[in-house]
């Protein structure tokens, strides 16, 4: 789960990170009494979604000339006009794909002076099986083209879990940052609070691009970008409540309603499996024989007839979903009662595309039986060849 950059900064400021003062808005209305309340005389104006690459990033409906989705302001009249120019509109970064990301809310924030921008990210680092910090001098709005050119100048630094951030950790990541003087006082708190919040909270990532010291000699974190592990939510209600739906797409909210693992990918053909092992099968057998997944939605182990109507339901709710391929192998799910969810989907729903399904295992022979008298057009597939095979001819046609 991803939150908006002023809530993951509220979030790193209750754990005493140096970060500006900054008032979210909803409406145009409110930016003047927010940028009243700031120091001055510099402002920020920063657009709220969740997507990165907002400072380089075109709002849609203004001209290419227009500034972008990150705006400096040296007046509250100023603050206002930006405002009024991006408040409802779309912005489009490298992050948001060509749709863009309409900007619902808006970040007024102090300005700060800086001198140097560096790049600083905590992240579960698998090859090590620790969380490490990653660090660059060259932080900013191009740290991709940073990472593909000169890949030299970011360094990884793992933490020992045992032993939490160390003096000699924080030597490691401000030498690396080139940190002297005041910055080099201020890392010695922030670097194990920012390891802190993120073990706390349950974080996958956490990323501060920039991470800037200021002209006058001090961090702060300028960007913040945090996103959570969705397997701890259920102890963080603080979180949870942090979550903007509107920011997230319609059918992965719903399948998280039904505790459903559901992807959305590119091709057209929409997956109802059960395992995360059948699912990559289920994929690459789909692509040996020519064709994307659209999506896969995991129904699990033991899910009833709803849960398997409400999969079935998402996939389907897809737009590019040209067939769908259920592939069960039942286990401790029970062949009968998948077919019995799909069926009620169907029913509720209708069947507008092909559907091939290959059940195996535990009641096979009945879910088959369901399947037959039920009078809907379903190919059944005798083996996982069988069923690709045959979804992808008749989407062929
Ligand atoms: P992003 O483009 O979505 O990553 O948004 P950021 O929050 O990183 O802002 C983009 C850029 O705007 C930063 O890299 C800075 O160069 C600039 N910027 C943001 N806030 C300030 C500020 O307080 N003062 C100044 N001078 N520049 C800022
Ligand atoms: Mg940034």
């Amino acid at each position: 789960m991803n939150i908006h950059e002023y809530q993951a900064k509220a979030l790193l400021k209750s754990y005493g990170a140096p970060v500006a003062e900054g008032v979210a808005i909803l409406k145009a209305d409110e930016a003047e009494a927010a940028a009243k309340s700031l120091p001055g005389p510099l402002y920020v104006v920063k657009s709220q979604i969740h997507a990165g690459g907002r400072g380089k990033g075109k709002f849609k409906e203004l001209p290419p000339e227009a500034k972008g989705g990150v705006r400096l302001a040296k007046s509250v009249e100023e603050v206002v006009s930006n405002v009024k120019d991006m408040l409802g509109n779309t912005l489009v970064t490298a992050q948001t794909g060509e749709a863009g990301k309409q900007v619902n809310r808006l970040y007024i924030e102090d300005g700060a002076d800086i001198d140097r921008e560096l790049y600083c990210s905590l992240l579960v680092d698998r090859s090590i099986g620790r969380v490490a910090f990653v660090v660059s001098t060259e932080g900013g709005m191009d740290i991709e083209a940073v990472a593909h050119d000169t890949p030299e100048k970011i360094l990884t630094i793992g933490i020992d879990p045992e032993a939490g951030v160390t003096a000699a950790d924080v030597q490691k990541i401000s030498g690396a940052l080139k940190l002297d003087g005041a910055a080099a006082e201020d890392a010695k708190s922030l670097f194990p609070i920012l390891y802190k919040a993120f073990n706390e909270k349950d974080m996958s990532l956490l990323e501060i691009n920039p991470l800037i010291v200021m002209k006058n000699g001090h961090l702060r974190v300028l960007d913040a970008k945090v996103s959570f592990d969705g397997n701890a939510l259920f102890r963080h209600d603080d979180v949870r409540a942090l979550r903007d739906e509107t920011e997230e797409d319609t059918k992965e909210i719903e399948a998280s309603k039904w505790d459903l693992a559901y992807v959305a990918l590119d091709g057209n053909i929409g997956c109802m499996v059960n395992g995360a092992g059948l699912a990559m099968a289920t994929m690459d057998i789909i692509k040996l024989y020519g064709k994307e997944p659209a999506n896969f939605c995991d129904v699990g182990g033991g899910a009833g007839k709803e849960k398997v109507a409400a999969a079935f339901k998402i996939i389907t709710a897809d737009p590019k979903v040209e067939g769908i391929l259920v592939n069960i192998f039942g286990g401790i799910m029970r062949c009968d009662v998948i077919a019995e969810g799909v069926i009620a989907a169907v029913k509720e729903v209708g069947l507008k595309v092909p559907l091939v399904v290959r059940l195996e295992g535990t009641n096979v022979e009945l879910g088959k039986k369901i399947l037959n008298e039920s009078g809907l057009a379903i190919t059944a597939a005798d083996d996982l060849d069988d069923a690709a095979k045959k979804i992808v001819a008749a989407i062929n046609g």
